[in-house]
């Protein structure tokens, strides 16, 4: 193949060079004495791009779905009441993860371009004076749709009822691309993975967790059964750098490299990076004519795109004529969605130009399905976007 298919969605990712190359290489004892050296300081870092105060990363080898489960099985107990919403296809089926492990769910049944409903989350917790809700769910941001949700917003609706919940969040397309205060936000489990903005393969479930979540683990009745995911195992031997199983090595070795990427880029210039490819993308949309899935702008996504297509044009057309054309996978569209919308993955190590290469492919695969559009005009409003919003210091750097 001349040129590697260009790589649109939403998960997994582009793998920088730097994370491929980092992992080519022979398999490594994972107890050795040398180890812990490696590994030690990779659970600090983490803690640094989740904004933690407190608790400590776990590193599963399994996928974000895994780290889901391990956070509902490390904290609850069958029966349990927690309040969750569902508005795209990953929060329905972490709702469908929860009835399944005998939770007792509160569910806020919400349109499909809409997030996380903060005024009726505050409205239920203040009249749970019982406390009888254990856990509050959120998926930070809904990659079926395109759609984030306000967690700090959440947090506040805890605080005014000062109700005690742990607070559960799905950043499995955030961390890591926007902005995740933990600490600041009072979150208790952080559920992530390797293949979005970690930058890796698919294969690390990643998740954070407070010390109120740990404490929580400790005290629970009726606690959920739990082998595989069990903090305990992991935390006797993460203490000295070790894990219970076999860890996934040669993923944890992409980790580091990722980790120092993103260490040299800065946390903030990345959530402004992915700020500006999320507006350039909308702007190109806007210019096209066509909507997004995201109902009002509070609920655009920096990470991805959710996109309807005009009526009468098969979405799955779209997608087909993208990859066998023009050799580029966009994401498809999930559930209800299908055949009326397709994704665009902006997140992880991407730039402009690259971009500016998804919004060519879309612009055409789109007038090719009979999209009444300008050619041009939908890269044009990208370009005019990012010319606009230039650093000078960069456009002048030599
Ligand atoms: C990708 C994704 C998941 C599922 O993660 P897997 O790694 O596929 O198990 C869960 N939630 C969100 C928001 C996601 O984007």
């Amino acid at each position: 193949m001349l040129v590697q298919p260009h790589l649109f969605i939403p998960g997994p990712t582009n793998v920088p060079d730097v994370v491929r190359r980092a992992m080519d290489i022979p398999m490594e004892d994972m107890r050795s004495p040398e180890f812990p050296k490696f590994t030690l300081p990779i659970f600090e870092d983490l803690k640094k791009v989740f904004k933690m105060k407190d608790g400590r990363v776990f590193i599963y080898p399994s996928s974000g779905t895994g780290a889901w489960e391990a956070a509902m099985t490390n904290t609850l107990a069958v029966g349990d009441k927690v309040l969750m919403s569902r508005f795209g296809q990953f929060s329905l089926l972490w709702v469908d993860m929860a009835e399944r492990l005998g939770l007792n769910v509160v569910l806020c049944d919400e349109e499909w371009g809409t997030g996380v409903p903060l005024e009726k989350y505050a409205d239920i917790l203040a009249k749970d004076t019982a406390h009888e809700i254990k856990a509050v769910f959120a998926t930070h941001n809904e990659t079926a749709t395109g759609v984030s949700s306000n967690i700090g917003g959440v947090r506040k609706a805890l605080d005014a009822a000062k109700h005690p919940a742990l607070l559960m969040v799905d950043g499995v397309s955030s961390v890591g691309s926007l902005d995740m205060r933990m600490g600041e936000w009072g979150v208790d489990c952080c559920v992530s993975g390797s293949q979005k903005g970690f930058m890796l393969p698919t294969g690390l479930g990643i998740l954070a967790v407070s010390q109120k979540a740990l404490d929580a683990n400790k005290t629970l009745n009726g606690r959920m059964n739990r082998c595989f995911f069990s903090f305990e195992d992991m935390i006797k031997t993460n203490d000295l750098g070790y894990f219970p199983y076999t860890p996934a090595t040669t993923l944890i070795r992409g980790l580091r490299a990722s980790l120092n990427l993103i260490e040299h880029e800065g946390l903030e210039n990345i959530f402004a990076r992915h700020h500006r490819m999320g507006a350039a993308v909308r702007s190109a949309i806007d210019a096209w004519g066509l909507k997004l899935v995201a109902k009002e702008p509070k609920w655009h996504s920096d990470t991805v795109s959710a996109i309807q297509v005009p009526d009468g044009v098969d979405a799955i057309n779209v997608l087909k004529t993208a990859y066998y054309r023009y050799n580029t996978s966009l994401g498809t569209g999930l559930n209800k969605l299908n055949g009326r919308v397709f994704r665009i993955g902006h997140l992880g190590a991407l730039d402009e130009v690259m971009i500016g290469g998804v919004l060519f492919a879309v612009e055409m695969a789109l007038l090719d399905n009979g999209v009444k559009l300008k050619a041009g005009s939908g890269t044009g409003a990208a370009a005019e976007y990012f010319r606009s919003t230039t650093k000078k210091s960069a456009s002048q750097a030599s």
